[in-house]
């Protein structure tokens, strides 16, 4: 059975104090049961803070980005030892404002997700089309490229490190949701390409979380959706009781 998952990236918000407060609240407002795995993903300076701050707790601290250079002189990056050290275990990759405004390129995203594997953590590899493209009705070519860029070289066993998070740019903090049909359209769409490649037993079990503008009000209409595994989100993730009532939607 493939996991169900919520996870919030924080971006770059929330400072040292900010963190403890925003973890705190989330604890409170956090179902008794959880049904689906947890994530949170503060900035890299409060990773080890958050760790501390939810042991004990149904949340695991995912990193935001890191580094596909194991050390050295590459000023202001971070190593996967260095998240390993910390106890990180999942790291999101190819969110579309390192795309678009760090100039990430899909080769740039091959080389860190692998390196992600490598390091035997998980890899939330993200990857959605913009406005002009989906218009033009190229969506789904769109990205299912950047799928087979950074994924298709990874052996099958490796692909159980992966959960894919389809993030339509146009939706992503712009209040514009995909329609629970879009989404569903193009998560069976990726799993469909996974499995004419890694086989279907495997793209079965990969989680392919949806991202744009989810919140409490919308999560169960997208997370009733038979291809959508839970969701990647942003701005609602920085309230407590709106990520809690996501994480409720399961
Ligand atoms: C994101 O940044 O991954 C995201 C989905 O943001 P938002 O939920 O704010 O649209």
């Amino acid at each position: 059975m493939r996991k169900n998952i919520v996870a919030g990236n924080w971006k770059m918000n929330c400072d040292m104090a900010q963190t403890q407060i925003l973890i705190e609240a989330l604890e409170r407002a956090m179902p008794a049961q959880v049904n689906c795995e947890v994530m949170i993903a503060p900035s890299t300076p409060f990773l080890f803070q958050a760790f501390n701050l939810t042991k004990g707790l149904s949340i695991e601290v995912v990193a935001q980005n890191a580094s596909a250079h194991e050390s050295g002189a590459h000023t202001g990056e971070t190593s996967l030892d260095m998240l390993a050290s910390l106890g990180i275990k999942t790291v999101i990759i190819g969110h579309s404002e390192r795309r678009d405004s760090y100039g990430e390129n899909d080769a740039i995203i091959k080389a860190k997700v692998h390196a992600v594997i490598a390091q035997d953590m998980r890899v939330i590899f993200c990857c959605g089309e913009h406005l002009e493209t989906r218009k033009a009705g190229n969506h789904i070519t769109a990205v299912t490229q950047q799928v087979e860029k950074a994924l298709f070289d990874l052996k099958p066993e490796q692909m159980k490190q992966v959960v894919v998070a389809y993030e339509p740019v146009w939706a992503i903090g712009t209040g514009e949701t995909a329609s629970p049909e879009q989404a569903q359209d193009m998560h069976a769409a990726i799993r469909e390409f996974i499995a004419n490649k890694f086989g279907s037993e495997i793209a079965n079990e990969t989680s392919i979380l949806y991202g744009g503008s989810v919140k409490d009000s919308n999560a169960a209409e997208l997370f009733a959706k038979p291809d959508v595994d839970g969701g990647l989100v942003g701005g609602a993730s920085l309230d407590a009781e709106n990520f809690a009532g996501i994480i409720k939607a399961f």
